[in-house]
């Protein structure tokens, strides 16, 4: 048995993924550590979006592989040849990752509490007592304490998405990825929903987030990655990638951006 504990958390080798003729991911290599803070940045149409995905079992990669916590997600080794995984098992595999998308979508019809209780009881079949008590936690522990019978539409955005970020949570994921997390919210919003990714990096989560916040990037990342066309075209510390790039791309990228 490996110990999948002390291995990385994300191993994507070579991943190629296309749309009919077009080609979105390129051959994509990229190794997550566990506690491990990565930013991915790139201009609108890079292929950001489509990698979490993939890593998310979202989409399926057509060359290449990406083992999460040592698993390919869909498909098992069974002496030597791959067999597709049972849904519920990929359900189950998928359940431990944690997606928060720019749009928040929680569900309109529930409270705050019901939407983040919702998970665990359905796919972890918890009971409600012991789904409610985390989910009293989590709703503290991003400031919502006080907001759990609210309804989403009576929150501000910045609120949904920290509801959005507790649900997450409430599967305890060993991974979660943000796809631009903040990018629907008002400026006077961003800080208190980063603040929230920034206790959870801080807590030692394992997270992949895609932001055109550089100053959170700057601050936060273990390791900046820029992707350009489907490619990875440099990673390392933030300091360098950001303040130093290597790339003419990098630096016309954060031209923009900065
Ligand atoms: P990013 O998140 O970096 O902006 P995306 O991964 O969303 O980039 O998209 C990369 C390219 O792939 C874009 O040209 C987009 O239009 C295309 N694309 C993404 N998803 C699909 C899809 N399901 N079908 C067809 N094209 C897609
Ligand atoms: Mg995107």
């Amino acid at each position: 048995m490996t110990d999948i504990a002390a291995g990385p958390v994300i191993q994507a080798h070579d991943v190629h993924k296309s749309f009919g003729n077009l080609d979105v991911l390129k051959g994509i290599d990229l190794t997550v550590a566990r506690g491990e803070v990565v930013c991915l940045l790139g201009a609108s149409g890079s292929g950001k979006s489509t990698f979490l995905r993939c890593i998310n079992h979202l989409e399926t990669v057509d060359r290449g592989f990406i083992l999460v916590d040592g698993r390919l997600i869909g498909s098992d080794l069974v002496r030597g040849r791959l067999h597709e995984a049972r849904p519920s098992v990929v359900t189950e595999r998928r359940s431990r990752i944690g997606m928060v998308f720019q749009q928040f979508n929680l569900f309109g019809h529930m409270t705050v509490l019901e939407n983040v209780i919702l998970a665990p009881m359905r796919v972890k079949k918890e009971t409600r007592e012991v789904a409610i008590e985390r989910a009293v936690r989590l709703l503290g522990r991003v400031g919502l304490g006080n907001k759990q019978d609210s309804y989403p539409g009576h929150l501000s955005g910045g609120q949904q998405q920290r509801v959005a970020i507790a649900r997450a949570l409430a599967m305890e994921p060993t991974l979660m990825l943000f796809d631009e997390p903040t990018s629907a919210l008002d400026p006077e919003l961003v800080g208190e929903v980063l603040d929230v990714m920034r206790d959870l990096a801080a807590s030692g989560m394992t997270m992949m987030v895609v932001t055109h916040e550089m100053g959170f990037a700057r601050q936060v990342a273990s390791t900046a990655v820029f992707m350009s066309e489907g490619r990875i075209v440099e990673q390392g510390p933030p300091e360098k990638v950001i303040g130093a790039p290597d790339h003419e791309r990098t630096r016309a990228f954060l031209g923009k951006v900065l």
